[in-house]
């Protein structure tokens, strides 16, 4: 059940009963009143109205701030034609004609007071607007009604028209002061005509100007003289043909009033005129007229300056909105419970997502509850309440976007006018600024650091004094830590007067032209208090250049480069003596190679030298061997065998001390030319072959390739394999073999195989072997003459032809020595 349906359950029983403002007040939809349904009415507005139209005697009862009526059958009479209208309407409204009579009265019983009042008059328009007054006497008494809260919510008037008494008392007693007054009046009502500021004309039946007054001749610009006497048409001709001539003459045949308002256009005057033409009693006509054009005007220029408003509150992007007060219980103290629209431009539609039509008429926070999200109802609030404007940035969220709205309130009179500015660009511009400078700060930030922690220095120097502003710590760690913001770089760093320090800051802030150092010597302090030591750094002297362009210091930066310098230091000393030591080594070795040589030379001269001796030696042995000086005896033999034995060994020693001196101080000559492998090595068999058989050995020599060639000195190559064999003889028992072997290696070289079944030598002998006077088996065991060179001289040759001489062996089985040569290729 709806509380309208409840509401007329209420109202039926409430106004039960006979008469036609019983049957209005049953049917009458009071929610379309400030006093809403009946069924919400207090029970002193019930019990009051129900008792109001349940009256005899004229009554009406006016509730609530806006003095909602509700009257009785007898009431009637006062209203006229206003009747049934005025029924639930504001009595302010009903009786505007009277208002100002009756305000100060309904205030008076407002607080409390009971009012009533004899023979009052009353002006009542009851036929309408267009008919006059009615003068209307009446006695009533105004009477308080107070609500539940003590209040007084209701005025209860009772009255009875007067008039038909108060007339007969006076009318006699007026008719003669009016007859006495009459000539007075008369002359009074003329000077008054005289004096109107509105023109003023009288016309007689015929329409000839009876009188004109002072105001009338300035408003058409003529004499007195050129228009009494003379008829409208006359003076007027253009008046003729317009809408005054008929209505002239409607107003003399028939007596009527007529108002009209006229437009002039004429040479050099438009005039709109405002005519008020009365018939006279001598049956011509009174007018009087006044020019309204700057009224007219005026009002057009309102017209069109309105329209302009119109257009452009419709075409503006701002929302417009003007909005009433809708106070608690309409009471005028009551606190603002939500507004009413009054107005609503397209924006503000758009905005609401509503036509605006749909919006006037409405509560903004009944329409929009959000409203009172914001702290905006607030704030509407305190503008109707104080005047004080409000203004916000409102920011909202609309399908995952950001919106921005600026909204601005003032009053205008009792209402409140909001204006709304999209501002969404706005805030996210700002938003995105915002978030710039947070990235800006970041990278800042970032950079700072970086800067901070970098191992460079960096200080920047402000001003002529070069005051320190700003320093990292690699520059904290160079100059000791000290503090040094604040101060002139050299009270700060005294250490570094008088280093040129100071001449290279002010030239670079002086021409603005940087200076960069390589590797400066500085001293300073490096903790507090510390002798100043020496350091090294690459600088570099920046100006830095203001805002307003102009040079504000110097950036310094740089770094310690003391390490760097000093490895690089230590690195060049280093290299001068090891280069000096490489001089010394080379010395040296010259002067080895020179004391060798004067060896070699000296032992080839002394070989020589022993040669000729021990070939005498042994040249006299073999004549008393063979008996030149007489018989020889066996014991003779012996000790010549041995003397022999020793002169050949010491001859061969010699032999090969000479040998291998010339080979060493290098005074060989090599004939490169074709070796036959097969030739050679069997010249060489053949000369061993004695000394193997002496020893019982199998000599075995495999044959070679006869084409098989080596490009190299066939004598040394000779002597080489000569040398081999020798020792493969020597050092292989009776019974034991030797085989000779030529081989190609490759497709450069050959090789010579020497092999025997012999000692052989041990592994770590194996190298040995090829120095000179190394002999395995030297000391008192030893077994086999030798000297100790031949493998080295050996070696030496073949090396000596571009070839070499290596040894395999197993110790106890035997060896295998081998000697490669270049190839001769054809
Ligand atoms: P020499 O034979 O005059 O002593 P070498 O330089 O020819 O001098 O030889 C050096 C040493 O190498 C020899 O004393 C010997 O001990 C060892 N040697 C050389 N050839 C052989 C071989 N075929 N078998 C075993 N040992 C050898």
């Amino acid at each position: 059940m709806s509380a309208s349906v409840r509401g007329d359950d209420t109202a039926q029983r409430l106004f039960a009963g006979e008469g036609e403002l019983r049957a209005r007040c049953r049917a009458f939809d009071w929610t379309t009143t400030v006093l809403g349904s009946v069924e919400e009415w207090p029970p002193s507005l019930r019990t009051t109205a129900s008792t109001v139209v349940a009256m005899g005697f004229p009554a009406i009862l006016l509730w609530g701030p806006q003095f909602v009526q509700i009257y009785n059958d007898a009431y009637k009479p006062f209203l006229g034609s206003k009747h049934p209208a005025a029924l639930g309407s504001s009595s302010r409204e009903c009786w505007s004609e009277i208002w100002p009579l009756v305000e100060p009265v309904l205030h008076r019983v407002q607080t409390g007071e009971t009012v009533t009042l004899g023979d009052q008059y009353y002006p009542l328009l009851r036929q309408g607007p267009a008919v006059p007054h009615d003068d209307v006497y009446i006695t009533l008494s105004y009477v308080p009604v107070r609500d539940e809260g003590g209040g007084v919510s209701g005025i209860l008037i009772t009255g009875f028209d007067t008039t038909s008494q108060v007339e007969a008392h006076g009318l006699e007693k007026k008719r003669q002061a009016l007859e006495v007054d009459t000539s007075r009046a008369e002359l009074r009502a003329a000077s008054v005509l005289e004096r109107m500021a509105d023109a003023h004309a009288t016309l007689d039946s015929e329409f000839r100007f009876l009188t004109v007054n002072p105001a009338a001749l300035r408003a058409v610009d003529k004499t007195l003289e050129e228009m009494v006497g003379r008829t409208h048409w006359e003076v007027f001709p253009a008046s003729l043909d317009m809408e005054i001539a008929p209505a002239y003459r409607r107003i003399v045949a028939e007596g009527v009033v007529a108002h009209f308002k006229q437009h002039y256009v004429g040479d050099g005057y438009d005039v709109h005129l405002d005519l008020d033409a009365y018939p006279t009693d001598e049956g011509g006509v009174a007018i009087f007229w006044r020019d309204v054009s700057e009224h007219v005007r005026t009002e057009a220029a309102l017209a069109a300056s309105e329209a302009l408003f119109r257009t452009v509150q419709d075409v503006s992007p701002h929302g417009v909105v003007l909005m009433h007060p809708m106070r608690e219980d309409d009471r005028p103290d009551g606190g603002i419970v939500d507004f009413r629209l009054t107005y609503a431009n397209p924006a503000a539609g758009r905005l609401g997502g509503r036509e605006p039509t749909d919006m006037v008429g409405r509560g903004l926070v009944e329409m929009f509850p959000a409203t009172r999200q914001y702290g905006l109802f607030e704030g509407y609030q305190r503008v109707a309440e104080t005047g004080e404007v409000f203004e916000t940035d409102l920011m909202y969220q609309a399908d995952g976007l950001d919106y921005g709205l600026g909204i601005t309130a003032v009053r205008v009179g009792d209402d409140v006018a909001l204006t709304t500015a999209d501002i969404t660009a706005r805030l996210r511009a700002e938003t995105e600024s915002r978030e710039l400078f947070k990235a800006l700060d970041l990278e800042r930030t970032r950079l700072a650091e970086v800067f901070r922690q970098s191992p460079s220095f960096f200080a920047v120097l402000r001003g002529p004094d070069h005051v320190f502003e700003l320093a990292n710590d690699a520059y904290y760690q160079l100059i000791g830590r000290r503090e040094i913001i604040g101060k002139p770089a050299f009270e700060a760093l005294p250490e570094l007067r008088g280093k040129g320090f100071e001449g290279r800051l002010h030239h670079v802030l002086a021409t603005g032209e940087p200076f960069v150092g390589r590797e400066l010597p500085i001293t300073v302090a490096r903790t507090w208090g510390a002798l100043p030591e020496e350091r090294f750094v690459d600088v570099t002297y920046l100006p830095f250049i203001e805002r307003d362009g102009t040079r504000g210091g110097v950036i310094f930066h740089g770094a310690d480069v003391t390490a760097r310098v000093r490895a690089r230091l230590e690195i060049e000393r280093l290299l001068a003596e090891s280069e000096k030591a490489r001089a010394d080594a080379e010395a040296a070795r010259a002067e080895a190679e020179a004391a060798n040589r004067t060896k070699s030379e000296f032992l080839a001269t002394i070989s020589h030298e022993y040669r000729t001796p021990l070939n005498a030696i042994g040249g006299y042995a073999e004549l008393i061997e063979i008996g030149v000086h007489g018989p020889v005896t066996p014991e003779q033999r012996t000790a010549l065998d041995r003397i022999q034995r020793s002169q050949r060994h010491l001859l061969g020693l010699i032999n090969g001390v000479l040998n291998y001196a010339k080979v060493d101080a290098g005074a060989v000559l090599y004939n490169s030319e074709r070796v036959l492998l097969d030739e050679a090595v069997a010249t060489c068999e053949a000369l061993s072959a004695p000394q193997a058989r002496a020893k019982r050995l199998s000599l075995r020599f495999t044959g070679c390739d006869p084409r098989l060639a080596a490009r190299a000195d066939r004598e040394k190559v000779q002597q080489v394999v000569l040398n081999l064999l020798s020792n493969a003889i020597k050092f292989t028992a009776p019974g034991g073999s030797v085989d000779v072997q030529c081989v190609r290696v490759g497709d450069s070289q050959v090789a010579v195989h020497v092999s025997d079944t012999g000692l052989g030598i041990a592994a770590e002998q194996m190298e040995r072997v090829f120095q000179p006077f190394v002999q395995i088996d030297a000391g008192l065991t030893r077994t086999q003459e030798g000297t100790g060179l031949g493998l080295a001289i050996s070696r030496d040759l073949a090396r000596g032809m571009n070839g070499d001489l290596k040894v395999e062996s197993v110790e106890g089985q035997g060896s295998t020595f081998t000697i490669t040569l270049l190839r001769w290729s054809d």
